[in-house]
């Protein structure tokens, strides 16, 4: 089995397929070496896991390894519309002990990569992608530096431009929301509480603190391209008093720890995640919004699924056989359609200024307030 991309849904991947008894290649352009861990810094890639995704990194190996003291839990969310409504989310209620663990890229990166040695997994990086050709029975990825690797099935994880999913030929190209999401970490001079504060913004953005360990927070400003360029090239000072600004200063003054970083935001919906000896996971497989911090989820989600699929694949010996790749499909083709159509479906309601639009979705956030049900029906998904 061939896995062609190490984000952290591919080392997921990886490992997940080789505990589960198969042979398994990494391959990635870049290398798998992780820098040595530097306590006085924060990195400004942080994600929000979801408890079925610590659930599934914990059966992995991934989660115990990760540094406890920089892990910090999402107790309340409280989401603010552009017209004052409001809704809180809380873990009590829910009954969960957090609607979600904020965690760096590179703890969970450096935590991914142990197991992956550790599962013993064949890494072949740095290289990159040359060509892909298939036979009746392998896929076979040539690499820049020459070599080869075959298997039976490729997990195609390179990403929403997935150069993989190109050259099995399902095409679909993403659709740019018009939005760059700028994230930077701050100290803040009031403690957080374990609360993720969100502000849909009246022009169409919308900005999330997220809670990090001691009085600091992590941000995802979701800003029309011009505004996030803008906000990206300022200094740290004038970025943390737009920050504070912008949310209410909800906790006082806030002081830029992180400089900022861009990233530009797009949707991609594929007509298949599944072809001859392929199978797409990760952003290769679907683009999100990430105003609910559910990217990296789905891409766990995926890897999880297509793991229990091969491993209780019985009499089917063969990994790549198409009977496991439409279980596979079946099984994530729910619970993605579902999360694109909230986090699209929102991102367009609080992007639009149509007339009308403010007052309707302002409405629905009170609505959703009032109802507990309605509440934890929501929640669901996001949480497993
Ligand atoms: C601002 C922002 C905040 C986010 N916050 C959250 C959050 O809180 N929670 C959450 O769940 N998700 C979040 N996401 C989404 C999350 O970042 C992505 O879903 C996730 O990183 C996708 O991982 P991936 O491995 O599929 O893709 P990538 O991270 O793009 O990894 C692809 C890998 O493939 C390799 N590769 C690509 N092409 C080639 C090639 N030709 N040859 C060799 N190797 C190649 C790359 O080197 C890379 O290692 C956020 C996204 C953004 C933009």
């Amino acid at each position: 089995m061939l896995v062609a991309g190490a984000g952290l849904p591919g080392l997921a991947a990886a490992v997940a397929l080789a505990r589960a008894g198969l042979s398994v290649a990494l391959v990635d352009r870049r290398p798998l070496a992780v820098p040595e861990p530097d306590p006085a810094t924060w990195d400004a890639r942080v994600y929000a896991i979801s408890p079925g995704s610590a659930a599934f990194l914990r059966s992995i190996g991934a989660w115990q390894a990760l540094p406890e003291e920089r892990i910090a839990p999402v107790e309340t969310m409280h989401i603010e519309g552009d017209r004052g409504a409001a809704l809180r989310f809380d873990a009590y209620e829910l009954a969960e002990r957090a609607l979600a663990w904020i965690v760096e890229e590179r703890a969970l990166r450096a935590a991914l990569v142990e197991q992956v040695h550790d599962a013993g997994v064949h890494v072949v990086a740095p290289a990159a992608f040359a060509s892909l050709a298939w036979s009746s029975v392998l896929g076979t990825l040539a690499l820049d530096d020459g070599r080869r690797v075959s298997g039976r099935l490729v997990v195609g994880a390179d990403g929403l431009r997935s150069w993989v999913r190109d050259a099995a030929g399902i095409v679909a190209e993403p659709r740019p929301y018009g939005q760059t999401a700028v994230v930077a970490n701050f100290a803040c001079e009031r403690p957080h509480d374990g609360v993720a504060r969100q502000w849909f913004r009246p022009d169409g953005g919308i900005l999330a603190w997220l809670p990090l360990p001691g009085a600091r927070i992590s941000i995802v400003w979701s800003a029309p391209e011009a505004q996030a360029f803008t906000l990206s090239t300022l200094e740290p000072d004038a970025l943390a008093e737009q920050v504070a600004e912008a949310g209410g200063r909800a906790l006082g003054k806030l002081s830029c720890i992180t400089p900022p970083a861009a990233f530009p935001l797009q949707f991609l919906r594929l007509p298949a995640v599944v072809a001859h000896r392929l199978a797409l996971v990760g952003d290769a497989a679907h683009g999100v919004h990430p105003l609910a911090g559910q990217g990296v989820n789905l891409g766990f989600g995926d890897a999880q699924a297509l793991a229990a699929v091969e491993s209780a694949r019985g009499s089917v010996g063969d990994a790549g056989a198409p009977i496991l790749l439409e279980r596979y499909a079946r099984r994530r083709a729910a619970p993605v359609a579902a999360m694109q159509a909230v986090t699209d479906g929102l991102a367009r309601l609080f992007g639009s200024k149509a007339p009308g639009f403010a007052m309707l979705r302002n409405l629905g956030l009170t609505a959703v307030s009032k109802f507990p049900t309605l509440r934890q029906a929501l929640a669901q998904p996001a949480l497993r």
